[in-house]
C-alpha cells in the first residue's frame, strides 16, 4: 500500500503557499502531501469542496490532572451529553469507536473524535505541570485522531524562583531545557509569574515590580526576562507562551502591556489575549483597551497572541491561575477546587457560565472581536477560546461565523448588554468579514507557524496529509461543523461530519540540549524539599504512545 490518492479539483486555500481559492489538485502519498501522483492513482472528486489543511489548535485544555478534576466536578454535564460506543465502517473494515462523555469537558476519546469531526487534527494542551507530565502524557495516549503536544507549566516553581533570588539566570536555561526533557513537553508556558507562588503564600501582587514572597526580591518582570532568554536562547520552536499576571481584573491591559515591553525584542506568544485587555472605570468597572493593545501586537512582529473568545453558553474555567479559580468561585458562589502542585504551581477549577445580558460577560465576548476585527495580521492574531475557559472548541463554527458574517454578528450585537458595547470597537459598526483565506490562517496556517511545526498548516510536499474539505455553504458554521471528508496523515478518519475510523496521531516534544550538571543541583533540590525526587519526574519514551521529536532551531 502506497496510500496514494488525487483529491481532484476542489477550491484550495494553503495560505501558507500563497494559494488562495485556486482550483487545484492536492495529492497525497504515504501520509505526506507530494507535488504529484502517476494518472492512474485513485482519485477523489472535490469539485464544488472548499480544501484546507486540517485545524490547529494552539491553545486549549485536554489532558492532565486538572482536566480529570473538571470531569469529576461536572457529572450532570456529562449525564447529558453521553457518548456511547460505536462500531463504525464495514464488515471487513469495522471499527470500534470508544464510548465517554461529552459536555464541556469531554472524556479522552471524545475529545478526539469530536476535534476530528470539526477538521481539527492537532491541539496543544497549555498548561502541564512537570510533576503531572506522566498523567498529562497517559490522557494524551488515550486521545485518538489528532496529533498533540503539551506545555510545560514554569514561572512559579520554587527552583526557578531560587535561581533568580540567587542570580543565576544562566542557569535557567540549563534548567529549562532539563525539565521539557524530563517531562518530553513542547513549549514553556508561563502563567501569572511570581502571582500564583505569591497567593499561595497569602498574598498578592499585582505589578510587574513587586517582590515574590520568600524569595529575595524576585518579581515577575525577572522572571519573565530569564525564561523568554532561555527559550530564545534554546531555539525552541515555539516562544514562551504567556498568561500574564492580574487575569481577569479590570486595568489589567497595564501588566499586559508593561509585559509586553518586558519582553524586550524577544519573541514572545500572548495567550488569551481577550482576558488580559481591560480599562477601569473611576468605580471600578471593565473596560476595553483592546484596541490599544492590538496596535501595540501589530507594531512588534516578536510577537503574537491567541484571543481566547468567550462564547455565550456553558464553561468551565479552568487555570493553572488558582487566584483566579477562588476569586471566581467567590464572585459566583459556584462549586470549586483548587489543587496545590508542590513547589510548582497551583490550579482552580470552576464550572461557569457566559451570559449576554451580563455586563462583564457581553464586554469581554465584544473585547474578542475586537481583537480579530481590528488585527492587520492574522497570522500572530489566532483563533482561541482558550477551551474550555471561553467555551468548547465546538463553538469554533460559531465564532468562524461571527467573524465571516456580518449580518449574524449584527443580529448578536443586538442581544448582548448594550452597555457593554459602549466605548468598544463594535459600537463604530465594524463592518469586516473574514475571508476563508484568513479563516485558513486563523485556524491553521497562522498556528502552525507560530507553533513553529514545518509540516504542519499547509498543503505543499512534504506536510502531513492532514486535509478538511468543506461543502460551502451561507451560513458558516453548518459548513465549518461538519466538513465532508477530513483525512489524517493521509487516512480517511470523518466523511459527511461522520467519524469513519479511529486513527492515532502523534506526541511532540523538544529535546534541547543542556548542561547535565543541573540535574545534580535539582536532583538535592527535590531531595531536600519534595516528596518525590529528580528521578520520578522523568517520563520514559515507551511511557508516551508514537512520540515524536521536533528539532529545535538552533543549537
Ligand atoms: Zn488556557
Amino acid at each position: 500500500m502506497t496510500g496514494r490518492l488525487r483529491i481532484a479539483g476542489g477550491r484550495v486555500y494553503d495560505p501558507r503557499n500563497g494559494v488562495d481559492g485556486a482550483v487545484a489538485d492536492v495529492c497525497i502519498e504515504d501520509g505526506r502531501i507530494v507535488a504529484s501522483l502517476p494518472d492512474d492513482a485513485p482519485v477523489l472528486d472535490a469539485r464544488g469542496l472548499i480544501v484546507m489543511p486540517g485545524g490547529v489548535d494552539i491553545h486549549c485544555h485536554i489532558a492532565g490532572p486538572k482536566v480529570n478534576l473538571a470531569r469529576r466536578l461536572e457529572p450532570e454535564r456529562h449525564r447529558a451529553d453521553p457518548v456511547p460506543r460505536r462500531v463504525v465502517g464495514s464488515d471487513s473494515g469495522a471499527h470500534v469507536l470508544r464510548s465517554g462523555t461529552g459536555g464541556v469537558v469531554p472524556s479522552t476519546f471524545a475529545t478526539g473524535y469530536r476535534y476530528a469531526g470539526l477538521g481539527y487534527t492537532s491541539a496543544f494542551e497549555a498548561a502541564v505541570p512537570a510533576l503531572a507530565a506522566r498523567q498529562a502524557h497517559q490522557e494524551l495516549n488515550d486521545t485518538p485522531v489528532i496529533d498533540k503536544a503539551f506545555f510545560l507549566l514554569l514561572g512559579n516553581d520554587d527552583f526557578l524562583l531560587n535561581l533568580l533570588a540567587r542570580r543565576e539566570p544562566e542557569l535557567v536555561r540549563h534548567y529549562v531545557a532539563c525539565m521539557l526533557g524530563a517531562a518530553r513537553a513542547y513549549a514553556v508556558k508561563v502563567v501569572n509569574p511570581g502571582g500564583v507562588a505569591a497567593w499561595k503564600a497569602g498574598a498578592a501582587i499585582s505589578g510587574l515590580d513587586e517582590a515574590v514572597p520568600r524569595h529575595d526580591g524576585v518579581t515577575p518582570r525577572r522572571i519573565v526576562e530569564a525564561i523568554a532568554s532561555a527559550v530564545d536562547e534554546l531555539g525552541l520552536p515555539h516562544p514562551m507562551h504567556i498568561h500574564c499576571n492580574n487575569l481577569g481584573v479590570p486595568g489589567n491591559a497595564a501588566t499586559t502591556l508593561e509585559t509586553m515591553r518586558a519582553v524586550d525584542g524577544r519573541r514572545a506568544h500572548f495567550t488569551h489575549i481577550q482576558f488580559h485587555a481591560y480599562g477601569s472605570t473611576e468605580d471600578g468597572r471593565p473596560t476595553s483597551r483592546a484596541r490599544e493593545l492590538i496596535e501595540y501586537v501589530d507594531a512588534h512582529p516578536n510577537l503574537s497572541v491567541d484571543v481566547g473568545q468567550v462564547m455565550f453558553g456553558p464553561a468551565t474555567a479552568m487555570t493553572a491561575d488558582a487566584r483566579v479559580g477562588h476569586l471566581l468561585h467567590r464572585l459566583t458562589g459556584r462549586k470549586w477546587v483548587d489543587l496545590d502542585v508542590e513547589l510548582e504551581s497551583g490550579c482552580g477549577i470552576v464550572p461557569y457560565e457566559y451570559s449576554e445580558k451580563s455586563y462583564v460577560h457581553a464586554l469581554q465576548w465584544a473585547v474578542g472581536l475586537e481583537f480579530f476585527l481590528l488585527a492587520r495580521d492574522p497570522w500572530r492574531v489566532v483563533l482561541s477560546t482558550d477551551h474550555p475557559n471561553g467555551g468548547s472548541f465546538l463553538s469554533y463554527p460559531r465564532l468562524i461565523r461571527l467573524l465571516m458574517d456580518r449580518a449574524f454578528r449584527d443580529e448578536q450585537i443586538r442581544r448582548v448588554n448594550p452597555r457593554a458595547l459602549e466605548g468598544t470597537a463594535l459600537a463604530d459598526g465594524l463592518d469586516r468579514e473574514y475571508t476563508l483565506n484568513e479563516i485558513a490562517i486563523i485556524t491553521r496556517a497562522g498556528p502552525a507557524r507560530l507553533l513553529g511545526l514545518e509540516h504542519k498548516g499547509h498543503l505543499g510536499p512534504g506536510a502531513d496529509a492532514d486535509i478538511t474539505i468543506y461543502a460551502p455553504a451561507e451560513d458558516a458554521e453548518a459548513m465549518f461543523s461538519t466538513p465532508r471528508y477530513v483525512f489524517k496523515g493521509g487516512e480517511l478518519v470523518v466523511e459527511d461530519g461522520e467519524l469513519r475510523r479511529e486513527v492515532y496521531g502523534v506526541t511532540l516534544e523538544v529535546r534541547p540540549e543542556y548542561d547535565a550538571d543541573i540535574e545534580r543541583v535539582l536532583r538535592r533540590h527535590f531531595e531536600e524539599r519534595g516528596t518525590i525526587g529528580l528521578e520520578d519526574y522523568r517520563v520514559d519514551e515507551a511511557e508516551v504512545d508514537h512520540l515524536a521529536r521536533i528539532e529545535t532551531l538552533r543549537r
